[in-house]
């Protein structure tokens, strides 16, 4: 998360040791994994969904948490607290996950509980144009990913959180679920969030990672260089660097928000919170009145990506302002600093 937010450029091996160094790793949380045992995992989201109940304590009365985790991405599709596990429960939430997700087809992938082998449960999922795969209790991969979920909302969220009330629980679940799905990190998907791997833009995180870790890599060798040649650290690098526009403070400092509106219009992008969907700035749509919404972004990350099979475009603000106007890096990186961040741009001498 400090990486993401340009606080420190450290590899995970130099966190590890820090914190094992400090005492401050904690019991190893992770169940022994049986992850992708003779299962073919999905390949892009909404492909499978899994469903299934779980009881959850409140003030001394059980109820039925019904959830829908997306395969590829673990994101939450949909929950619900019950009163009661019936085919009818199962529906209400199935019906959510269609609300959120429209054009989803998924294979919805359950055990074999009567509410979801019932006659009404799968003409429902028939009416919905789903397909059911119904597992045995002792379905690995299945198992391995929802019992992931329910070990954090139980460790993070209902056992601090001591909901005593129906109304309270769901709640924190609610609040829990946001979290889970748009803010913590996961680990089994490459340390990004359920969210970001549902809009595919994980490996656009790593990229920029290996950016950051490859800069901060070269200041470390720079700032040596100037210590062993007895100059003061810091000061000679910024010096040594002021030539040229430093690319990871203009991508720091220039807000993809800013980027998209100079480009005609952040207005056409439709979407939840900071990532938005919309027509793509860099290759020609016809002009059919039709919306086209190729092009994902995420306006707090300040990165994009163009799903069109043939303009596949993804970057950074930097990347998009040398697309868009068909300029090699630096002389994007001086055009976008002369708009939007001008102190960055180095004095002649
Ligand atoms: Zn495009």
């Amino acid at each position: 998360m400090m990486m993401d937010a340009d606080v420190v450029a450290a590899s995970p091996a130099t966190v590890y040791r820090i914190l094992k160094d400090a005492g401050r790793l904690g019991p190893k949380f992770a169940p022994p994994t049986k992850k992708g045992r003779g299962f073919a995992q999905p390949n892009h989201p909404h492909r499978d969904w899994h469903i299934d109940f779980s009881h959850i304590r409140v003030g001394g009365i059980f109820y039925h948490l019904c959830s829908i985790l997306d395969g590829y991405s673990r994101y939450i599709v949909a929950w619900e607290l019950r009163e009661y596990m019936r085919d009818l429960d199962a529906q209400i939430v199935v019906q959510k996950g269609r609300e959120a997700f429209p054009h989803a087809r998924p294979r919805l992938i359950s055990d074999n509980g009567s509410h979801f082998v019932s006659r009404e449960f799968r003409s429902f999922l028939k009416m919905c144009q789903f397909e059911q795969v119904r597992t045995s209790p002792g379905y690995p991969q299945s198992n391995g990913k929802k019992e992931r979920w329910y070990a954090s909302l139980k460790q993070e969220c209902l056992r601090p959180g001591v909901p005593l009330t129906f109304d309270d629980a769901q709640r924190l679940i609610g609040e829990y679920v946001q979290y889970y799905n748009t803010v913590r990190l996961h680990a089994a998907i490459g340390y990004v969030t359920p969210a970001d791997r549902l809009h595919q833009i994980d490996d656009l995180i790593h990229r920029q990672r290996d950016e950051k870790l490859e800069a901060a890599r070269e200041r470390r060798r720079l700032a040596r260089q100037a210590e062993r040649a007895n100059q003061p650290t810091s000061r000679s690098y910024s010096q040594r660097s002021s030539s040229t526009i430093d690319f990871a403070t203009l991508r720091r400092e220039v807000s993809m928000r800013d980027v998209l509106a100079a480009l005609g219009g952040l207005e056409a992008y439709q979407g939840w919170g900071a990532q938005k969907r919309g027509p793509c700035p860099i290759h020609r749509q016809p002009d059919d009145g039709k919306r086209h919404r190729s092009f994902s972004v995420n306006l707090d990350r300040g990165i994009y990506r163009c799903f069109h099979p043939e303009c596949q475009a993804q970057g950074n603000v930097l990347d998009l302002w040398a697309a868009c106007h068909g300029m090699e890096l630096p002389e994007a990186a001086r055009d976008l600093a002369e708009r939007f961040a001008p102190h960055l741009i180095p004095s002649p001498n």
